[in-house]
């Protein structure tokens, strides 16, 4: 027999689309005949009980909300024995049967330990950065591009005027998956990500002065967050080539807004196999993306995969960016 009381919660950093999914989530949990409940403020919210049962109108007008009904934390003390045995007696208490986490990696370590201790747990992948090992998709992460985009073609506007060198910030501390994918969009002359070692003179001032050559007049560097260093870089241009240079740090417009179509649906996708999940008395699994489908792993077997960086999608953006 599967879960009877299911529990949603989110954790870590927060993604467009984390609304999707708990409504999906409560609304086919109470299509399956179980009760869901919300669980606030990550981990924490299980240590201190901070739960409460949530039915079909609770979850109304949030699909196309950009952060998360149920607020999300970073919680230091589940990461203690003591923290998880906290939170096993809440379930208990409560009669919490199993609960679904909505996260990154750092949030299924801490559903694996909680599946560990007895409480059936499954991870959904929602985070911006596209940083989950296992999964080729995360929940948020098409918003926070199509965000990057539009935000990038407006300095674009600007530094076209003023024949200037835009660099742009955007997120990503591990994972240079949005600076790629908005790098193409935007046709920037160089796009660094933490994956791919770069050399200052070859891939940044001779593509700028290559493209110059050939009639570029006004250009935009996307850098993804972890490579930090990004005021130096933007004087180091400016500097090197005379061109006037700006900087942008995108920052956290990337993080909120309204979630688009792609993120609605797979987050919905999602919330469904995870109370189907759950129902089938499954538990300690992730759920993710691979060739486009959904599949689930265990979760040890999740967190075991490291993240590949599309490589050749990155030389093929080199190519054409000129
Ligand atoms: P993300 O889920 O986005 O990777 P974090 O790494 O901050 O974000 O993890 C979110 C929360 O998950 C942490 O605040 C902590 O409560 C929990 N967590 C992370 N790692 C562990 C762990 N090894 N054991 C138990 N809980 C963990």
């Amino acid at each position: 027999m599967g879960s009877k009381t299911i529990s949603v919660l989110t954790s870590g950093g927060d993604a467009p689309g984390m609304n999707a999914a708990i409504r999906s989530i409560v609304r086919a949990g109470i299509g399956q005949g179980m009760r869901v409940l919300g669980i606030r403020r990550g981990y924490n919210g299980l240590i201190n009980g901070d739960v409460f049962e949530m039915n079909l109108r609770s979850v109304s007008d949030i699909i196309h909300r950009g952060g998360t009904i149920l607020y999300t934390a970073r919680s230091p003390e589940f990461r203690t024995e003591q923290g998880v045995a906290k939170a096993v007696e809440v379930c208990k208490d409560i009669g919490i049967d199993g609960v679904i986490v909505i996260g990154g990696d750092g949030s299924f370590r801490g559903a694996r330990a909680l599946s560990n201790a007895g409480i059936p747990c499954i991870g959904i992948p929602g985070t911006i950065d596209n940083d989950i090992s296992c999964s080729e998709y995360t929940i948020g992460f098409d918003t926070a591009m199509n965000t990057a985009m539009e935000m990038i073609d407006r300095i674009r506007d600007t530094a076209q005027s003023h024949d200037r060198c835009s660099v742009v910030e955007v997120m990503g501390r591990r994972c240079g998956d949005i600076a790629l994918h908005t790098g193409i969009a935007v046709g920037a002359t160089a796009i660094l990500v933490p994956e791919v070692k770069y050399d200052f003179d070859k891939d940044i001032i001779e593509r700028i002065r290559f493209t110059q050559k050939i009639g570029k007049k006004h250009f935009i560097i996307i850098a993804a967050e972890g490579l930090g260093k990004i005021n130096e870089i933007t004087a180091e241009i400016q500097k090197r080539t005379g061109i006037e240079s700006r900087t942008t740090i995108l920052g956290h417009v990337q993080r909120g807004g309204s979630p688009t179509l792609r993120d609605r649906v797979v987050a919905s996708e999602m919330g469904c196999r995870a109370v189907n999940m759950l129902y089938n008395g499954q538990g300690n699994k992730v759920i993710a993306v691979k060739n486009d489908k959904l599949i689930d792993y265990d979760i040890s077997e999740a967190l075991s995969f490291k993240k590949k960086f599309d490589i050749n999608l990155y030389n093929e953006a080199l190519k054409i960016s000129i």
